[in-house]
């Protein structure tokens, strides 16, 4: 059940109100119950719009990139959703913020909403509450969405994994730390950028990122390498061409259907495991501490305990 006060920010919400919008991502990210109900009164306005992830690894031109993205977008009357995530910085909120500094006018442009993700401690949901933010975007009316993540670690391929279309951006400059990071990162690509291609080594590394791609196992996709030069806004039409026909490669093989049901899937057991995780830490609260004792003493085994736990909880459930 919405709350009062939370019931007339939906209504806002659904009136085109942005500080409407920011509160219900703010209730989002903040998860529990609340954030439940929010989810579940916008989840009928999901129709499924395109979701596109940016990643790869720090200093390549990803907010540049999305930046020039954005106003490409703009360019054709859509009204985009960024939701920038940087895991891996303890000072996210001021990092990604200076970064947005630079995005100057379309921080004002009401067809261009921003919002960079704070860490909150638990990295486990990160991916989940990022995907819940975009699906907040999504039934604010916004037609093109865009994550965009550090591509470092597992938490931020889960990340980019809740995107439709990965995007995976390189640059000449790299070196060293693409070699590390070419296996995960390579995987998780549907389309390559080479960055900063005004800079020397890059038509090399296009050439070198294709001969890699053609010893990856055959699939019907074979993810193009584009280059860009983000900062002048340079090689976007190759870009966006090449999402275009991830996208309708994603609709007619049917590989959309099968992600979109996997990803319905894995969202309805994380529902049921915050439940089952809240009920259990107050329903067990009082026959936790028993419990403890007994297996402490060696009058019973933590599986044993486990059991009788799980059996009072499916008891209390009737
Ligand atoms: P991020 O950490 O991947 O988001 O990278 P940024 O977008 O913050 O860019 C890092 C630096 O590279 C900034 O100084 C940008 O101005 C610069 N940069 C971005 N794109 C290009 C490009 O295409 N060519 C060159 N030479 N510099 C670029």
């Amino acid at each position: 059940m919405l709350d009062t006060r939370l019931d007339q920010t939906l209504t806002a919400f659904l009136a085109g109100d942005r500080r409407a919008a920011a509160r219900l991502i703010t209730v989002v990210e903040n998860g529990g119950q609340q954030a439940e109900a929010v989810l579940e009164a916008l989840y009928p306005r999901l129709a499924g719009v395109h979701r596109l992830g940016i990643t790869g690894p720090p200093g390549v031109g990803k907010s540049t990139l999305v930046d020039s993205l954005v106003r490409h977008h703009r360019g054709h009357d859509h009204r985009v959703g960024v939701v920038a995530v940087d895991p891996t910085s303890p000072f996210t909120g001021g990092a990604v913020l200076g970064d947005r500094v630079r995005m100057g006018d379309l921080t004002t442009d009401p067809g261009v909403f921003i919002r960079s993700m704070a860490t909150r401690g638990s990295l486990g949901g990160l991916a989940r509450t990022t995907k819940e933010v975009v699906d907040v975007l999504e039934a604010f009316g916004l037609d093109t969405l865009i994550i965009e993540t550090v591509g470092v670690g597992q938490t931020e391929m889960d990340i980019a994994s809740t995107a439709d279309t990965t995007v995976v951006v390189l640059s000449p400059e790299s070196g060293d730390s693409i070699q590390a990071m070419k296996a995960g990162l390579m995987e998780a690509a549907d389309v390559l950028v080479v960055n900063k291609s005004d800079r020397p080594g890059a038509g090399q590394m296009v050439r070198t990122l294709e001969a890699d791609l053609h010893m990856r196992p055959a699939s019907d996709w074979m993810p193009p390498v584009v280059q860009s030069i983000a900062s002048r806004g340079e090689g976007l039409d190759a870009l966006t061409a090449a999402i275009a026909s991830h996208q309708d490669h994603l609709s007619t093989s049917g590989d959309l259907e099968r992600r979109r049901r996997r990803r319905v899937q894995n969202e309805i057991l994380a529902v049921l495991r915050d439940r089952l995780w809240r009920r259990a830490e107050t329903d067990l609260a009082d026959h936790l501490p028993t419990w403890t004792d007994r297996v402490a003493s060696g009058e019973a085994t933590p599986y044993a305990a486990a059991r009788q736990l799980m059996a009072r909880l499916l008891e209390d459930d009737g």
